[in-house]
C-alpha cells in the first residue's frame, strides 16, 4: 500500500477525525496511487493516522475511511458501513406510510462520495468519488442481498463527479430499468418519481419532516408554495385540508409531476394552481396584483455553493425574504429555507432579520426546521449540515 505522508502540523484534523485530506497539507506521495486507490496516510513523523482514497484531481487529495490500522478497508469492511447505514433507517420505514428515504448519506454515513436514495422499491445511487466508483461492484452486491431492489440506478451529479476527474453517468446498475415514474409514498402521500430525469436523485426526501410540520398549520389557510419541485409541501397542506395552495416553480417537467401528485392523490376537487414562472418575478407580481397569503413557503436552490459566495447569497435569501413577507396577511407564517451548508442557522436568522427590517414587518421565529435523521450530521464532519429552516410569524 502507498504512503502518503503530511506536512508538519497538518495531523490536527485528521486525529479529530475529519475525513478530508486537502492537497496544499501534504508533503510527499511514496509513489504513484492511482486515483481511487486506498492509501496510508501517515503523520511527518511516519506515524500510522488512517486509512483512505487518494485522488490527485481533487482539492480534497485523500477522503479518510478507516483510522484503526488493524483494521483493513476491504470488501467486508464496505459491506458492513452499508448494512449499518441501511439498518440505522429501518424505523423510518417501519409503520408503511413512508417508502422513500436516505439509505447512504455519504461522509455521513462513513462512506465518502457514496449516497444512495431509496424509492419504494428502486434505489438511486449517486457515486461523487472515484475511490467508491472502484467499491461499486461490491456495494452493488450488498445492496442486491440486503435489499433485492428492482433496479438499482446511478444518477450521479455532473458537477460534483467532475471534481474527481469522473464522467458524467445516468445509468442503469442492476435490475430492470424503472419505469419513467416509480410510485412511492411519503408521510402517507403518494408520489411519483421520475429518477431518471428528475432533479437530483428525483425526489428531495430531506423536508420529510418539514412538510408535515408545516402542514399542522395549514388547515382553512391560503398558502404560497415557492420552489414548489413536485408538490411535497403543496401535498402536505391540500391533505391538512389548506383551503387553497399556488405552487411555483421554473421547473415544466416538476409542475407536470406536481398535478399528477395532485391527481394521484385524489385531491383534484381542492383549491389548487401552479404557476411556471422564476419566483422573483412571481412575488413582484403579486405585490403589484395585491395578493396576500397566510402561509407562504421559500425553498429555493442552494444559493451559497461555497464559504466564499455567503456574501453574495445572503444578499439573495434576504431579497427573496423581504419579498415573501410582504405578500402575507398580518400574523401570516413564512417557513423559510436554506440547503446552503455555508450558511448556518445564526447567519440565516440575521439575514431574516435584516429581511424584515427591510420589508417594514416584526418576525417571531416559532420553530426551527432540519435535516431529517437519514441525513445525519457526523460530529467529526460539520459540514454535512446543510439543510435549515424557520418557521417565521410575521406582522
Ligand atoms: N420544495 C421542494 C424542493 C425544492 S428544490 C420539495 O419539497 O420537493 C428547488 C426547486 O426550485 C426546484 O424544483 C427548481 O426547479 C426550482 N427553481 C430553481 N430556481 C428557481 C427560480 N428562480 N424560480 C422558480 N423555481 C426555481
Amino acid at each position: 500500500m502507498i504512503d502518503v505522508v503530511l506536512k508538519k502540523g497538518k495531523e490536527k484534523a485528521v486525529l479529530h477525525k475529519h475525513p478530508w485530506v486537502f492537497s496544499g497539507a501534504i508533503e510527499n506521495v511514496k509513489g504513484k496511487p492511482v486515483n481511487g486507490e486506498i492509501i496510508r496516510l501517515l503523520g511527518n513523523k511516519k506515524d500510522f493516522l488512517a486509512y483512505g482514497f487518494y485522488n490527485d484531481q481533487s482539492r480534497v487529495a485523500v477522503r479518510l475511511l478507516e483510522w484503526n490500522e488493524e483494521v483493513m478497508v476491504d470488501e467486508a469492511w464496505f459491506r458492513t458501513k452499508v448494512r449499518e447505514a441501511v439498518a440505522g433507517r429501518a424505523h423510518i420505514l417501519e409503520d408503511g406510510t413512508t417508502d422513500t428515504c436516505r439509505l447512504i448519506f455519504s461522509e455521513s454515513d462513513y462512506l465518502p462520495g457514496l449516497i444512495v436514495d431509496k424509492y419504494a422499491d428502486h434505489l438511486a445511487v449517486q457515486v461523487l468519488t472515484s475511490g467508491m466508483q472502484n467499491a461499486m461492484p461490491v456495494i452493488i452486491d450488498e445492496l442486491n442481498t440486503l435489499l433485492k431492489p428492482q433496479s438499482i440506478f446511478d444518477k450521479s451529479d455532473a458537477t460534483s463527479r467532475s471534481h474527481e476527474g469522473l464522467e458524467t453517468t445516468n445509468v442503469l446498475l442492476s435490475g430492470n430499468h424503472p419505469p419513467e415514474l416509480v410510485m412511492v409514498k411519503e408521510n402517507g402521500i403518494s408520489y411519483g418519481i421520475n429518477i431518471a430525469e428528475g432533479q437530483k436523485s428525483g425526489f428531495y426526501c430531506d423536508q420529510r419532516y418539514n412538510r408535515q410540520a408545516l402542514a399542522n398549520y395549514a388547515k382553512g389557510k391560503t398558502m404560497l408554495d415557492c420552489f414548489s419541485y413536485t408538490g411535497g409541501f403543496t401535498l402536505n397542506a391540500l391533505k391538512n385540508g389548506a383551503a387553497s395552495v399556488t405552487s411555483v416553480d421554473s421547473s415544466a417537467l416538476a409542475l407536470e409531476t406536481l398535478e399528477e401528485n395532485i391527481r394521484l392523490n385524489k385531491f383534484d376537487g381542492a383549491e389548487h394552481a401552479a404557476i411556471k414562472s422564476d419566483v422573483n418575478v412571481q412575488l413582484r407580481k403579486f405585490k403589484e396584483d395585491g395578493a396576500k397569503f397566510d402561509i407562504i413557503v421559500l425553498d429555493p436552490p442552494k444559493y451559497a455553493p461555497s464559504r466564499s459566495a455567503l456574501d453574495r447569497a445572503s444578499r439573495a435569501y434576504k431579497d427573496l425574504n423581504r419579498l415573501g413577507m410582504q405578500l402575507l396577511n398580518s400574523g401570516g407564517l413564512l417557513a423559510t429555507f436554506s440547503c446552503s451548508g455555508a450558511m448556518d442557522m445564526e447567519t440565516f436568522k440575521q439575514v431574516l432579520a435584516w429581511a424584515a427590517l427591510d420589508a417594514g414587518k416584526q418576525v417571531q421565529f416559532i420553530y426551527q426546521f432540519h435535516q431529517p435523521e437519514d441525513h445525519p450530521v457526523r460530529a467529526s464532519f460539520p459540514e454535512g449540515e446543510y439543510l435549515k429552516g424557520l418557521l417565521c410569524r410575521v406582522w
